[in-house]
């Protein structure tokens, strides 16, 4: 696993490979993508997939980098399409300047529960809504890491203020998706440092009951 930062609000991109085979799949790839296409190239690595946790501008934004360099086909769960075909609705929204990048759909949609296997990895794609509609987060159990995009942060949650975005929703996610995961699982998440199910559980104040928090 692999972590690419960049742009303007410090979006963690990944690429997520299997050692065995150098088969990789891209997630999230923003303004950090050409980092990215560097990475694969140097490691001579097979893309079989990208994969969007959500359809947010941060997170999509080099999208067409990546298309570039690779056929590899897109995923994204169906709930954040309309999201994916208003990107310069999203730009305006978050007060930049220009229209945003111009973006072929995604060729796939995600279905919660299906896996995907890159060499030996696996992951599965679990549906997440609270950030945004179709936010799913990328568990590789065997390896006891999740990707988990704006679902959570270390010490924080993801913002539910976005249109489509439900604080409900959110928090019945992560106690469901991601609480019930072994606590040494590592969570890599869209913004900010990687962090653990048990660090999160134990300290994050959204999240611990002695901090008024919400947990199960
Ligand atoms: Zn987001
Ligand atoms: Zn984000």
């Amino acid at each position: 696993m692999r972590c690419f930062t960049g742009g303007d609000f410090a979006q963690n991109g990944y690429v997520a490979w299997c050692e065995a085979t150098n088969q990789c799949v891209i997630v999230d790839p923003g303004a950090a993508a050409l980092d990215m296409v560097a990475d694969v190239k140097t490691g001579a690595g097979e893309v079989t997939a990208v994969l969007l946790t959500h359809a947010h501008l941060d997170h999509v934004e080099g999208l067409g980098v990546i298309r570039d360099y690779t056929d590899a086909p897109t995923y994204l769960h169906p709930a954040d399409r309309v999201m994916f075909d208003n990107l310069p609705a999203q730009v305006a929204m978050l007060g930049l300047s220009g229209s945003g990048p111009q973006l072929d759909p995604p060729e796939r949609e995600f279905e919660d529960g299906e896996t995907f296997h890159f060499g030996e990895s696996v992951f599965r794609v679990i549906h997440t809504p609270g950030h945004s509609p179709g936010h799913v987060i990328l568990h590789a159990e065997d390896d006891a890491l999740a990707l988990v995009g704006d679902l959570v942060f270390a010490g924080s949650v993801g913002r539910t203020d976005l249109p489509g975005g439900d604080y409900q929703a959110l928090f019945r996610s992560i106690r469901q998706h991601v609480l019930t995961m072994p606590g040494e699982t590592r969570l890599f998440t869209g913004h900010g440092p990687a962090t653990t199910v048990e660090h999160e559980r134990t300290t994050n104040p959204f999240l611990v009951p002695s901090y008024g928090g919400e947990l199960a």
